[in-house]
């Protein structure tokens, strides 16, 4: 590293840590709300009002969608497989939903990663269903820690996955081969991506979101490089005219999932471009060097915050 380079990153570096020491910032706090990984912000949410909407996707896969990640459901006469299971409290609801389709029982949940809003139903499933997932997923939910700024306790052993794998797990069932695939280092370090072949259906967790930038979940080993190169794996391995399920966010296409990796590169491109040019963060964000994309920041994550998540995926700063 030149030492105008480490000038920069180190400019970059106390931008950052001071940018830590303000107040939570508002997109964290909502960032909270909508993972709803902390008990309190649990507690807020009225899931009384929650519906869950199915939708035939292709095949023998359903997307459901209710109140966090959505839930791809492989039905048919072997029984079901889920892959993701939103919060604990729509449990119920999500059963009675499946009820509708099949009489057959939850075999298996195969878990995208390891956030509440995806995972947090695992424990009310396990007694029937066997949870299977990345060996990080199961280590995270073991451990607790913090997402987004909340606290998130360590699961229950009902929880937690009982079969877990390091790179690739396949699922047979109902004449599908339902592929489990770890990318590493994307939305977290436990990502994977589920792709059913038979029914030409990828279900894509959190490294595909469709709600503007996305969050990336740098204290749970996520960068926007590991997250980029997961969603170009996905797209080589996928064949053209396959649905995608996002980890939020409607029904899409490959066109829609190229659209969204097209710009991590080009926002991450333009950072880069500004870190050469000794830009800080907040240079960039003051010249609104993702002006481009102001829609995509009106959302969850903000485009300041993205610019910094580009700033330190750039410079390889290791989050605290
Ligand atoms: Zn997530």
């Amino acid at each position: 590293m030149s030492t105008r380079k480490f000038i920069i990153g180190g400019q970059i570096l106390r931008s950052l840590r001071q940018a830590r020491t303000r107040p939570l910032p508002a997109y964290w706090i909502w960032g909270g709300a909508m993972l709803l990984v902390a008990g309190v912000v649990l507690a807020q949410q009225d899931f009384s009002r929650v519906e869950i909407k199915v939708t035939k996707v292709s095949g023998n896969v359903y997307m459901l969608e209710g109140s966090g990640g959505n839930i791809g459901a492989c039905v048919g006469s072997d029984g079901i497989l889920l892959v993701d299971d939103q919060f604990a409290p729509l449990a119920p609801k999500i059963k009675a939903a499946l009820k509708q389709l099949s009489d057959k029982p939850i075999r298996y949940v195969v878990n995208t990663h390891f956030h509440g809003d995806h995972a947090g139903g695992n424990a009310e499933f396990s007694a029937e269903s066997t949870i299977i997932a990345h060996e990080n997923v199961r280590k995270r939910l073991q451990e607790g820690g913090t997402v987004g700024g909340s606290a998130v306790q360590p699961a229950a052993k009902e929880a937690l996955p009982v079969i877990t794998f390091n790179d690739r797990a396949t699922v047979h069932i109902n004449g599908e081969d339902v592929r489990a695939i770890h990318f590493p280092h994307g939305h977290t370090d436990g990502d994977s991506v589920i792709f059913f072949p038979q029914s030409n259906v990828l279900h894509m967790g959190d490294d595909f979101v469709t709600y503007g930038f996305p969050f990336v979940d740098t204290k749970s080993g996520g960068t926007v490089s590991g997250m980029i190169a997961g969603v170009e794996k996905a797209l080589a391995l996928a064949p053209a005219d396959v649905k995608i399920i996002p980890g939020h966010g409607p029904l899409s296409t490959v066109a829609d999932a190229r659209k969204f990796v097209d710009m991590l590169k080009e926002t991450r491109g333009l950072v880069a471009d500004a870190v050469k040019q000794g830009k800080t963060p907040d240079q960039m964000k003051q010249d609104h060097l993702l002006a481009k994309y102001e829609q995509l920041g009106k959302g969850f994550i903000k485009t300041d915050a993205w610019i910094d998540v580009l700033c330190a995926d750039v410079i390889q700063v290791k989050p605290e």
